[in-house]
């Protein structure tokens, strides 16, 4: 099987250089069953004008060859950037406050049910896939859903002392740390934790957690804007802020809430933007077609009225639920979801750099 996927990859010619996928060294992995086919591919610059049109060419004759298997292509960072993205890292890493942490991102949101959890799960993911360092942080007290995100449900962390201090062993998939407020408490006594022992609880998450170096801390706040948001936002120094949001006009409401929470000048945590989530909604069968079901471009419009960042759209994907459900956010494997948020992810890292 891999030689017949050879033998596509060698069929596709890169426009400017004028070589086959496989004789111009493009080619970073192949793995292949009957049910899943994943290539990596790897471009000597890191905006190859041709990358994405190849990826495309690439998915499209192999799901030709091969239409029962699961295909997923995509693009590695190239090598002439590592080290650029090693100094920009050094570079992060300098202006922290947070000890091992260099940027702390809190991913906001006016109200429940957005997606703010899956965004903060599949940005964590395309951001590790980007090469970097990440954590995530799950705060939400009023539904705390990292552990089953990641499939690290029942998951009950060690307590370590290192030098004379307690620190608590965050759980760890394909790289990413993740502590959550949900492997503390049963689900059933989450009523009672508001208030007080809701926040001594986080406090305790934050600080004691034992990260070891991140480039990027992602923290699912509870949804809406209230006193616990205040006193996680004191408790860490939050380098930058990111509201979910979907189109609906009183989702988008709940958002001018959330930017202004965040703008307050007791607060003044910069906002890096908005993510548009469940934006539209495509059929399989129609693929050209959008269907705007929660309304078209409300959270895009208010971005733009608010001199706000635009930071991604993401459509009603149905393996996106079914990621979240499974415990393997879909960034991992789904090439559609995963091009929606490698750019958001992006942005997030252009605007964090542009702040600090
Ligand atoms: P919140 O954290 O804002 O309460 P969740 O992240 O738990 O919201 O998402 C609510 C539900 O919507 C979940 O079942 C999730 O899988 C689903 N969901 C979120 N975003 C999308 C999307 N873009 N496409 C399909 N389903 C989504």
């Amino acid at each position: 099987m891999d030689r017949e996927i050879r033998a596509i990859l060698a069929s596709v010619i890169h426009p400017e250089t004028e070589e086959n996928l496989v004789d111009g060294g493009f080619v970073d992995s192949i793995t292949a069953t009957d049910e899943k086919i994943t290539v990596a591919l790897r471009f000597r610059k890191s905006r190859d004008p041709f990358a994405i049109k190849i990826k495309n060419r690439v998915e499209q004759l192999i799901t030709e060859l091969y239409p029962d298997a699961t295909v997923t292509i995509f693009i590695k960072q190239v090598d002439n950037s590592t080290s650029k993205r090693k100094e920009q890292i050094e570079q992060m890493h300098k202006n922290t406050t947070t000890s091992t942490v260099a940027k702390v991102v809190a991913i906001a949101s006016g109200k429940g049910g957005v997606g703010k959890s899956t965004v903060t799960s599949n940005l964590a993911v395309a951001l590790a896939k980007e090469g970097y360092k990440v954590g995530v942080l799950d705060a939400d007290i009023y539904g705390p859903s990292q552990s089953k995100m990641f499939g690290v449900e029942g998951y009950l962390p060690d307590a370590v002392q290192v030098d004379g201090q307690d620190y608590i062993v965050p759980a760890e998939v394909e790289n990413i740390k993740i502590i959550s407020i949900a492997m503390f408490i049963r689900p059933t006594d989450a009523l009672l934790w508001r208030g007080t022992m809701a926040n001594s609880a986080l406090r305790q998450l934050i600080h004691q957690t034992m990260w070891g170096e991140l480039d990027y801390l992602l923290i699912d706040l509870p949804p809406g804007t209230g006193d616990i948001h205040l006193s996680i936002i004191s408790e860490l120094k939050i380098d930058g802020a990111v509201i979910v949001s979907t189109p609906q006009q009183v989702a988008v409401a709940d958002v001018v809430r959330g930017v202004e929470m965040f703008r307050n000048p007791n607060v003044n945590i910069p906002v890096l933007g908005v993510i548009e989530n469940m934006a539209w909604f495509t059929p399989a069968e129609l693929p050209n077609n959008r269907y705007y079901i929660f309304g078209q471009g409300g959270a895009a419009r208010y971005a733009e009225s608010a001199g706000v960042d635009l930071l991604g759209q993401i459509p009603i994907i149905q393996a996106i639920m079914e990621g979240s459900d499974s415990g393997k956010p879909a960034v991992w494997s789904v090439s559609e979801v995963e091009k929606h948020y490698r750019q958001a992810a992006q942005k997030v890292v252009e605007k964090l750099m542009k702040e600090c």
